[in-house]
């Protein structure tokens, strides 16, 4: 190949993975990311009072996640077990929750004995009818929607059957010192390998013909013979005038439709550091000693700790079709303090006093995310068949939401995703 060189759009994990293999592999690689950091949904923030870094958004390691693990020890990365005791708050008590879903077993059993996909609503309503059935439905939907962030109507049963069967949502460690860490690796990695990264350079509109590509945007032109686009479904899915949008000159014959045929959920995420655990003090009005998760009836209905590290550090979790209200951060983390206020049988004026940092982040409102991670939709496999299908030689896709597998919507996907992607451009 004369012309070796590439441009890639999005520095997330997919993109900075592709970036690193293909350099390697002799391609002359840009990277052209948005944001003033590399990471993506991949978001540590080290500023803002907390006493040690946070994560804005992925934190666990969902599943086997062979690559992501991979990946870590090549940077002698450890990774620890969460810990601790799940509760669950209702009428006013606090007692230990079981699983996610109780009857897991049966549930899949009745998954199993599915002969054809359908959304999960339908499912549930076909299959799980009736007043017995009504607790296994609620656990059934606060999972889907909370953990997978489907909206239930379009959700496909068979993938999500897929993924539960894994477990994934158990049994999830964090890497020592955070995602951080795994960023520092592939920025590392991309930089000896002869990368070049520029940040603060958002595309909004990529001209391409034959072997040919010009992506432009308020940090310039750049030209190169290939593109390689791993922005999130959901700056695809944007309207051309929406804020962070990515346009086609010409138009990409399929886009539209397949990106609408897939499906992105929200997220709001809420750390709340305190002084102290409060939490886990004997004579607190309601203690919860060694909180892991928390799950609760209220507007923030998800709520865990850094089990087993100590520090006091609380976070909540809005996910799904519920996150996607667009309510202010300021109403959000009012909404937050009454909850937990609420839970422990605490003032609100004392939580205030206590609380040394916070941060809310409303995934759906960022303009280069427009959303936290993908969930399965029927007939959402042909769709993205559409997206990892290479334009004339020219353009190609990767991210999260190409990836074909039970550990979808997680680093695991875009990692999987990068490397299929890669075999394609070597
Ligand atoms: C709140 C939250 C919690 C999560 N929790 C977990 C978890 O615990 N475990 C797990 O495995 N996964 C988790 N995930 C999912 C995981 O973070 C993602 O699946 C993964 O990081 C996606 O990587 P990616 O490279 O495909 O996309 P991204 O990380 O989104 O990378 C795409 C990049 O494209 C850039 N971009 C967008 N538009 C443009 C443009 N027009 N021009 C230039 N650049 C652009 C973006 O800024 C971004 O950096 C979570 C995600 C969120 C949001």
């Amino acid at each position: 190949m004369s012309d070796s060189s590439l441009l890639i759009i999005g520095a997330g994990v997919a993109g900075l993975l592709a970036a690193r293999d293909l350099a390697r592999a002799g391609r002359r690689v840009t990277v052209l990311e948005a944001r003033d950091r590399v990471g993506g949904r991949i978001c540590p923030i080290s500023d803002g009072g907390f006493s040690a870094p946070v994560e804005g958004g992925a934190e666990f390691i969902h599943g086997e996640a062979p690559l992501t693990r991979a990946l870590l020890r090549e940077g002698g990365i450890a990774w620890h077990d969460t810990a601790g005791r799940n509760y669950q708050a209702q009428n006013g008590q606090l007692r230990e929750a079981e699983e996610f879903i109780a009857e897991m077993p049966r549930l899949i059993q009745a998954l199993q004995a599915l002969e054809h996909d359908l959304p999960l609503a339908d499912f549930l309503d076909r299959y799980l009818a009736g007043a017995g059935n009504a607790e296994l439905r609620r656990q059934v939907t606060q999972f889907a929607e909370g953990f997978d962030l489907a909206d239930l109507r379009r959700a496909s049963t068979f993938a999500l059957r897929d993924e539960w069967a894994e477990g994934g949502a158990e049994d999830s460690p964090r890497p020592a010192g955070g995602y951080a860490r795994l960023l520092e690796l592939l920025t590392r990695q991309c930089a000896a390998a002869g990368v070049t990264v520029r940040c603060q350079a958002p595309v909004h509109t990529v001209h391409w013909r034959d072997g040919h590509v010009r992506c432009e945007g308020p940090g310039g032109t750049f030209e190169a013979r290939q593109a390689l686009i791993t922005v999130p479904l959901g700056v695809l899915q944007a309207p051309p005038e929406a804020p962070g949008a990515l346009r086609f000159e010409p138009e990409l014959p399929g886009l539209r439709a397949a990106v609408a045929a897939l499906g992105m959920g929200s997220v709001v995420k809420i750390l709340l550091e305190f002084d102290a655990a409060f939490w886990e003090k004997a004579d607190a009005p309601r203690p919860a000693p060694e909180l892991g998760f928390l799950f609760v009836e209220a507007a923030i209905p998800t709520w865990w700790s850094q089990q087993p590290d100590p520090r006091p550090l609380l976070t909540g979790w809005l996910g799904g079709p519920a996150a996607e209200a667009a309510t202010p951060p300021d109403t959000l983390l009012t909404q937050a303090l009454e909850s937990l206020a609420a839970i422990f049988c605490t003032p609100v004026a004392e939580l205030h006093r206590r609380l040394r940092a916070h941060r809310v982040l409303d995934w759906g409102a960022d303009p280069w995310a427009r959303g936290a991670y993908t969930y399965p939709t029927v007939g959402g496999a042909a769709a993205r068949q559409v997206l990892a299908t290479p334009v004339a030689d020219t353009l190609f896709f990767a991210g999260e939401a190409l990836y074909e597998g039970p550990a979808g919507g997680t680093v695991e996907a875009a990692l999987s995703s990068a490397g299929s992607v890669v075999r394609q451009l070597v």
